[in-house]
């Protein structure tokens, strides 16, 4: 554990520090046996200028956890509490994680690099305060799928095994460890806030607010606390709708839409057992453990809000009752433009920009996804650009289903819209006849042999797919 801070210019210094008093512990990283690198972003690296840095340096910093120069001086686990499937658990915090630096892009945004897997903290509970290799893959794998596809979504940033073995009851065990460093546009989450309201510190919250609008929703400044606090829930409401309204678009299922695993930005976040449809089927639920469904696919759009929901309340210690619902209120709209939006985008489509006209068309393309059972990514990619892909969906594995007589509606409203940068057809990933897809038999078929030969080469192919689809679609 480093005691020593290093000097560090004013400017340069990590806003976080400014409220970390109230809000993380100080904490020791786990002392692996081993550090083998299996995933550096290099573009993110990159964007971040961390490029540079030698597969040695990464390891020291992303593995060993040396401080960034400048940057905070010691980990620092974050708390917070939150629901989880409903209920308050006021026994949450990063059991297995912390924010290791605060750094930004080149457009000056604010990004965290925090971990998952980096040992042991004061909220670890009965845990081991570990990652399974797995876990890392699958991270890896949904940040990387969703950022192609346009999603908001925080980055997997660094991976690298540990050389533990790792017993849990959801993979055949002993397996291997990891630790991850994530890259995400802050880690404050819904649950940070709602730590401040069970905790009646109505000062810590305060505080919270001001760093998150000074941070990250500089316009929703006031003089009025009272105010900023409806503003900053006005614009973490919008960001989320927004978010899921791509989920909904790119057929995501987060898994565990626990308060905690929001936050304030509207990135997709703490992914866990997330799958990716594999057709259309509103109750699709992705994690073994929710029996009820409480966060199957067709529900995410009302578990958000009511998410949002949670957020409001703990607010209620700052602001209001009536201005904090009055701020939730674009949040249903924002869920549906981006969802309309987002539809348009992935098939390469310009919105029509006409709810009158929109609401009808994904009505019309759902219900027929969900009856048919068309493949989803497929059908996506089939009719990427509308009247400019006839041909293509002519010669698609699924054709058969564009022939039936149920598609023809479909068929009317997709020939109805204008491509957008159809140019982007002429793109090689667009001539194969299929496109990447990231369903539950994909990702297990890439890890067996991981798990059996340590061989990636599934892996590197799959990541290399999903870059192709980034740079097609060009989102
Ligand atoms: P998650 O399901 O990742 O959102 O985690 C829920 C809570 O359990 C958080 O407080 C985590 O830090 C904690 N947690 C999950 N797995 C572990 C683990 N292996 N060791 C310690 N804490 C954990
Ligand atoms: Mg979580």
């Amino acid at each position: 554990m480093q005691n020593s801070s290093p000097e560090q210019a004013p400017s340069s210094r990590p806003p976080f520090l400014r409220i970390a008093e109230s809000f993380a512990d100080a904490v020791a990283p786990a002392d692996f046996p081993a550090a083998l690198l299996r995933w550096r972003n290099q573009r993110w690296a990159n964007e971040t200028g961390l490029g540079e840095l030698s597969d040695e340096a990464w390891i020291a910093h992303f593995a060993r956890f040396a401080p960034l120069p400048g940057n905070l001086p010691q980990p620092l686990a974050m708390r917070y509490h939150g629901h989880q499937f409903g209920t308050y658990n006021p026994q949450l915090g990063d059991g297995r994680g912390f924010l290791f630096a605060q750094i930004r892009d080149r457009s000056g945004r604010l990004l965290d690099l925090g971990t998952k897997g980096s040992g042991q903290t004061p909220w670890s509970r009965q845990g081991d305060g570990r990652l399974t290799l797995k876990g890392g893959v699958r991270e890896i794998l949904a940040a990387n799928y969703l950022e192609a596809l346009g999603v908001n979504t925080s980055k997997a940033f660094s991976l690298v095994e540990t050389g533990e073995q790792l017993s849990r009851n959801d993979e055949p065990s002993p397996t291997r460890a990891s630790v991850l460093v994530r890259l995400s546009h802050s880690h404050v989450r819904f649950g940070t806030f709602q730590r401040c309201a069970w905790m009646e510190d109505r000062e810590s919250m305060a505080r919270l607010v001001e760093y998150c609008v000074a941070e990250f929703y500089p316009g929703a400044e006031d003089a009025d606390m009272a105010r900023k606090t409806c503003n900053l829930l006005e614009n973490i409401a919008v960001v989320t709708g927004r978010m899921i309204g791509q989920w909904m678009a790119a057929g995501f299922v987060h898994g565990v839409m626990n308060t905690d695993n929001f936050n304030i930005t509207g990135e997709t976040f703490d992914f866990g057992p997330w799958r990716f449809l594999p057709v259309s089927d509103p109750n699709f639920t992705a994690a073994y453990f929710d029996a009820q469904g409480l966060y199957r696919f067709g529900r995410q759009p009302v578990q958000g809000g009511w998410a949002l929901q949670q957020l409001a309340s703990s607010m209620l210690l700052l602001a209001e009752a009536d201005d904090l619902a009055r701020a939730l209120v674009p949040y249903e709209a924002a869920y549906r433009e981006s969802f309309s939006a987002h539809t348009h985008t992935l098939l390469g489509l310009k919105p029509s920009g006409d709810t009158a006209t929109d609401i009808p068309f994904l009505q019309t393309l759902y219900s027929w996804m969900t009856e048919s059972g068309a493949n989803w990514p497929q059908t996506f990619f089939d009719w990427f650009g509308g009247p400019a892909s006839v041909a293509r969906a002519a010669a698609s594995p699924q054709s058969d289903l564009y022939a039936d007589a149920a598609f023809a509606p479909v068929r009317a409203a997709l020939m109805d819209r204008d491509p957008e940068r159809p140019e982007r057809l002429a793109n090689s990933y667009f001539l194969e006849p299929a496109p990447v897809s990231l369903v539950v038999e994909e990702v297990e078929a890439l890890w067996s042999p991981i798990a059996e030969a340590d061989d990636w080469s599934l892996f590197d192919a799959k990541i290399r797919h999903i870059e192709q689809a980034r740079r097609a679609l060009a989102l």
